[in-house]
């Protein structure tokens, strides 16, 4: 049988990965800059997670939603601490997109209305409704396409409004900053008047967190910069450090009742454990400052060259934007300086390491960069 043909691949077979390191079948040594998409938040292979995770699957690996499961109360508890929403409620599912499905399902049944307010460049799944208020017409179905939307551009608040007006909208659905699209950061001001527009119009602010969040910006999320309270939160990624988990945050606000949503995998034993053993991680090595002090080293020690357009991001999610096409940068960078790259398009790198990257790990990238460059 062949393998469906997802993504077009680089030649690479990790198969042993520790902290910010990986390993492929020959032994050579890789940096990861890329974290296998802003999955790995804690570093590969963590001894502390590893241990959670091996001793949770030796007493219980899973039970559904039908018992009682308290590593999930313990991880609303520990989250709404570190977060700083703990009054909010928490919805427990296995993805990014899982987790805007059941955010836009919430909006909808909270307003009673259909429509929904997304940006352009906007990334949030593939699911049929995640991938609706996607801005990637190669990716949306005929099926996915009858959903109502209606994308405006990015930081254009009267253009949001004048949508709004139509007293249809469920819900404004934004990335706390756009990965896929490019490192596009919303003005602080745009999310407050967007906030407010929200309150006005009886409509819920969903803020996809599922990349820019867990503290990957040097807030634990991306619009905490702004000072915002959004009506529900999506969360994904990052996580569970690679174990497949994502999460919905509730406001009190929201009238979400019992069997509104579902799952038969989310919140199980594992996923807990995983989840759990993360949160730990990130407040016992203080990561959320680390990805913000490592990340804004690494930002300003990018050299200036005529082949570097901009660079953009918080924390430890940037964005290199060449004024060239970055395949062949990239393809240098892995094979040549053994780093390991994301990318945003054609003229972006996009950088998503670990949140434990240090100082050192930045100066080996720069020292490649330059380089090439
Ligand atoms: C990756 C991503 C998603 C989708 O997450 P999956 O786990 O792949 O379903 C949604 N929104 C944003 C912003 C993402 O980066």
């Amino acid at each position: 049988m062949e393998l469906f043909d997802v993504y077009s691949l680089f030649d690479v077979t990790p198969v042993k990965a520790l902290g910010c390191k990986v390993w492929d079948s020959e032994g050579t040594e890789y940096l990861d800059l890329y974290g296998g998409h802003a999955v790995i938040s804690v570093g590969h292979s963590h001894p502390y997670y590893v241990q959670a995770v091996k001793d949770q699957v030796e007493k219980i690996g899973f039970y559904s939603n039908s018992v009682q499961n308290p590593l999930q109360q313990e991880l609303a508890h520990k989250l709404g601490e570190v977060c700083g929403y703990p009054e909010y409620s928490l919805f427990l599912d296995n993805s990014g997109a899982e987790s805007n499905e059941n955010a836009l399902k919430l909006a909808s049944f909270h307003t009673g209305k259909d429509r929904v307010v997304a940006f352009r460049k906007s990334f949030h799944g593939r699911t049929s409704g995640a991938v609706a208020v996607t801005d990637n017409p190669s990716i949306v179905s005929p099926f996915n396409a009858c959903h109502k939307v209606t994308f405006v551009e990015l930081n254009d608040s009267a253009a949001v409004e004048k949508v709004l007006k139509g007293g249809d909208v469920a819900a404004v659905i934004i990335e706390g900053i756009q990965g896929c699209g490019g490192i596009n950061i919303p003005d602080p001001e745009f999310l407050q008047e967007l906030s407010s527009l929200c309150k006005k119009y009886g409509c819920c602010l969903i803020l996809d967190e599922v990349q820019s969040g867990y503290g990957r910006t040097g807030k634990f999320f991306a619009h905490q910069w702004a000072g915002i309270r959004p009506d529900i939160i999506s969360m994904g990624k990052g996580i569970a450090n690679g174990f497949p988990c994502g999460g919905v945050l509730i406001s009190p606000e929201i009238a979400a009742k019992k069997g509104m949503l579902g799952t038969t995998f989310g919140g199980n034993h594992l996923a807990m454990a995983a989840a759990n053993a993360v949160l730990d991680i990130i407040k016992a090595e203080n990561l959320v400052d680390n990805a913000l002090e490592v990340g804004e080293y690494l930002k300003n020690s990018i050299p200036s060259s005529p082949r570097i357009k901009e660079v953009r991001g918080k924390g430890l999610m940037i964005g290199i934007e060449f004024n060239e096409p970055v395949a062949e940068i990239r393809k240098k960078l892995l094979f040549e300086k053994h780093i390991f790259t994301g990318v945003s398009g054609q003229y972006m790198v996009r950088l998503l390491a670990p949140l434990c990257l240090t100082k050192a790990d930045v100066d080996v990238f720069i020292k490649a960069l330059k380089e090439i460059l």
